[in-house]
């Protein structure tokens, strides 16, 4: 007997334990590779992975034992591309504080990981913060402690000491400094290498981003130490120069990116860089009104809202490698819940819903370096995959 499987049942937000080998009559299924289909399909599985997928003509007789799934359909479990862990969505400052107390700051990630997977996500991507609470909770979930979604960790970003990103990382105060260093950066465990490239954008000042910290030849250096190793490059970075400066030095996503441009649309369509717009963390605040911001916040963020989504609407048309991530712990983009935000966002660029989907699922694979993920077809594990009310 191995361990128990389990198929997440979005629909009804948990986890079904399942036997090993089982069969089920289902609505329908879709997935990148094999499509839609929406009649009565039989599943079958062995060992815990699909081992038939077969349109059910006329109510065949089938004599084994089936679970009753017939309002369900089946999909390829959902990936969030960018989250912070050990950011709890609520109040950023009071959170910073909280990390003085790592048993509760555990305790709340082990509630996230577990509703991740209620709610269909099987894989995550984590930016990053200086204790390394999510490289801790990807080894938790990788020995079996934690039941959670696969997590793809930065462990720590690298920012430059003194500019943003001082709850990411250590901070470099310069490339020297890196050089000397890279190595134990490495060597304490990475999956991707975060960098930050700019600061933030103002919620009050439309077009203004906090400075760009590196040179195209510095960050550069940095992306290839990445490379060398196998490493995927995930770059913060927002404006007009930030994006360039990420661009030029072959990172492999850009996360955010708000004040895209055509230009760097192109360009990206020509490097196949991905793009994480992370609508949410904007979206959101527009979406779930609070009296934290002034009107003149709201208005500028009603502006770099519709601009963001255009934009993607834009990058979409031209072939860019688009993902799905949310940002979740950011204010008002709670962990798992945040992403069907994202998803709903996504959907109002424009992109058709099961473009959305491929990207949420597939390309978000891709983006994770775990192509396995996000996929269903026969040998795919039934705890990769989910069963939805409808599409
Ligand atoms: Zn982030």
């Amino acid at each position: 007997m191995g361990e128990p499987t389990f198929i997440s049942c979005s629909a009804k937000r948990k986890l079904i334990q399942i036997p090993d080998q089982g069969a089920a009559v289902i609505a329908g299924y879709w997935s990148p590779e094999l499509g839609l289909c929406t009649q009565s399909v039989l599943l079958k599985w062995k060992d815990g992975r699909i081992s038939s997928l077969q349109p059910l003509r006329n109510l065949e007789s089938c004599s084994e034992k089936k679970l009753p799934w017939d309002s369900y359909i089946i999909l390829p479990g959902w990936l969030d591309v960018h989250v912070h862990l050990a950011l709890d969505s609520l109040d950023f400052y009071q959170c910073l504080e909280n990390w003085a107390h790592p048993s509760l700051i555990e305790e709340n990630m082990k509630g996230y990981l577990q509703h991740y997977l209620e709610m269909g996500i099987v894989g995550i991507r984590d930016g990053g913060d200086l204790p390394g609470f999510s490289w801790l909770a990807k080894n938790r979930v990788n020995e079996g402690v934690w039941t959670g979604p696969k997590v793809i960790s930065v462990h720590e970003a690298v920012n430059r000491a003194g500019m943003y990103g001082r709850f990411l990382g250590r901070g470099f105060k310069d490339i020297l400094e890196w050089q000397e260093k890279e190595r134990d950066f490495f060597d304490q465990g990475i999956d991707q290498l975060k960098v930050v490239v700019t600061g933030l954008i103002k919620f009050d000042d439309y077009q203004v981003v906090g400075p760009t910290q590196w040179t195209v030849e510095e960050l550069r250096e940095l992306v290839e130490a990445a490379h060398r190793r196998g490493i995927l490059v995930m770059a913060h970075a927002s404006g007009e120069e930030g994006i360039s400066v990420a661009i030029a030095a072959g990172v492999d996503s850009i996360e955010h990116g708000y004040y895209m441009t055509t230009q760097h649309i192109e360009l990206m369509r020509e490097e196949k860089i991905a793009w994480v717009p992370t609508v949410a963390p904007i979206g959101n605040i527009l979406k779930y009104p609070s009296d934290r911001y002034s009107s003149h916040e709201i208005d500028t963020l009603k502006r770099i809202l519709e601009t963001q989504l255009a934009k993607i609407n834009e990058a979409y048309r031209l072939n860019v490698r688009l993902g799905v991530g949310t940002d979740a712990g950011a204010y008002r983009v709670p962990h798992a819940k945040g992403f069907y935000d994202e998803l709903d966002w996504m959907a109002q660029t424009g992109i058709p819903k099961l473009e959305v989907y491929r990207l949420a699922t597939q390309e978000n694979a891709r983006i994770c370096g775990v192509p396995e993920l996000g996929r269903l077809n026969i040998g795919t594990p039934m705890n990769q995959l989910q069963l939805v009310n409808d599409l």
